[in-house]
């Protein structure tokens, strides 16, 4: 059923409706990113997350409570074991309007058409540079020439829409803006830049020092292209733009530069279960200990969801100076 017809249940204290949940369905992944992820990484055992059963009954009871749009991520939600079942399952819920997927792209080869079949309908993949050694630099493990096939082979099976993912980074990856938006344009795809978040403690680098915003990346795009503001919202945190001419959208998406609280339609179910309201706060509830203790009780856990709304906070504050506030990784939160 279209979302503009469906009674809305889940509001927050703003008067938000919360239509959208991203899951995580593992912290694990092959790549290690500079940005995501430390060289060294523990990874939760397997009785701390959520089983794929209980993802599911999850992606459910959202659905009952008005949720009509699901992206599956992780961690790379292509590494776990079971992922395809999971996704056609959820895929085919009867009030699911749309199920997306971000990915890495590392296993796209092998799987686009299987992903197509269990019903994703649009696909974000990260790719943050064109250069082979930048790539394995930035992505620690990654072999550029494996995503680019698995691009390939997305575009080929024809999702609705792909979208490319790209962490800016002063001085790593900021003098390929243009590049990107030429490979996206030759590929009739779309692309988001992202300004790199607070999230977890990495050991690379400086995330103030690296910090590159959507203002640079824009004024050096606008060099290049002819961008023109598209007025229609997703309401996300993306500010779009499209290349005059073409199909191809640009987005920007600007936790530091421009706030996009006030629209936020989301929250996020992390692979141990905690239903988190915002991505900058740790403001949560522990779902997986209501499946547990409910015993699957859909009645309880719809509940549980529809009293989170409460305490959704109103914004987030990154402060790229300090330590991180927020000790959890992209990674296990679901990006
Ligand atoms: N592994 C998949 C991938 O890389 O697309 C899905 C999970 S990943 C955590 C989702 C998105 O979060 C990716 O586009 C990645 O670039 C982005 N991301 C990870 N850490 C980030 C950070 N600290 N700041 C901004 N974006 C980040
Ligand atoms: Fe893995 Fe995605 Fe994080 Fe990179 S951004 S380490 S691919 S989860």
């Amino acid at each position: 059923m279209p979302s503009s017809l469906k009674k809305p249940v889940l509001i927050d204290r703003f008067g938000r409706t919360v239509d959208y949940v991203r899951i995580s369905i593992t912290d694990r992944c092959d790549f290690r990113c500079v940005y995501c992820m430390s060289e060294e990484m523990t990874f939760l055992p397997r009785e701390q997350i959520l089983n794929l059963e209980e993802i599911f009954l999850l992606a459910q009871c959202f659905t009952e409570l008005g949720v009509g749009k699901i992206r599956i991520t992780g961690g790379e939600p292509l590494v776990r074991r079971g992922a395809l079942e999971l996704l056609h399952k959820i895929g085919h819920l009867p009030l699911l309007d749309e199920l997306v997927m971000t990915t890495n792209g590392s296993q796209l080869s092998n799987c686009a058409d299987q992903l197509k079949a269990a019903q994703v309908s649009r696909l974000n993949i990260s790719l943050d540079t064109l250069k082979a050694d930048k790539f394995t630099q930035l992505t620690r493990t990654g072999d550029l020439s494996v995503v680019l096939k698995g691009i390939e082979a997305a575009i080929k099976t024809g999702f609705k829409r792909i979208k490319l993912n790209a962490v800016i980074l002063k001085n790593r990856n900021d003098d390929e803006v243009v590049d990107l938006v030429n490979f996206a344009l030759k590929s009739d795809i779309d692309i988001s830049f992202i300004e790199e978040m607070p999230l977890g403690i990495i050991s690379s680098h400086d995330r103030a020092e690296a910090y590159y915003s959507s203002d640079d990346i824009k004024a050096d795009l606008d060099k290049h292209f002819s961008l023109e503001k598209i007025s229609e919202t997703t309401a996300g945190p993306s500010d779009y733009y499209r290349i005059a001419g073409t199909t191809t959208k640009v987005g920007f998406i600007s936790p530091h530069s421009h706030n996009f609280c006030s629209t936020c339609n989301r929250v996020r179910l992390t692979v141990e279960g905690r239903l988190l309201l915002c991505l900058g706060n740790e403001h949560s509830i522990d779902l997986k200990a209501v499946v547990r203790d409910s015993k699957n009780d859909v009645n309880l856990i719809k509940e549980a969801i529809i009293q989170s709304m409460d305490i959704k906070p109103e914004k987030h504050e990154f402060n790229l100076k300090e330590q991180p506030l927020i000790m959890r990784h992209m990674s296990s939160t679901g990006g």
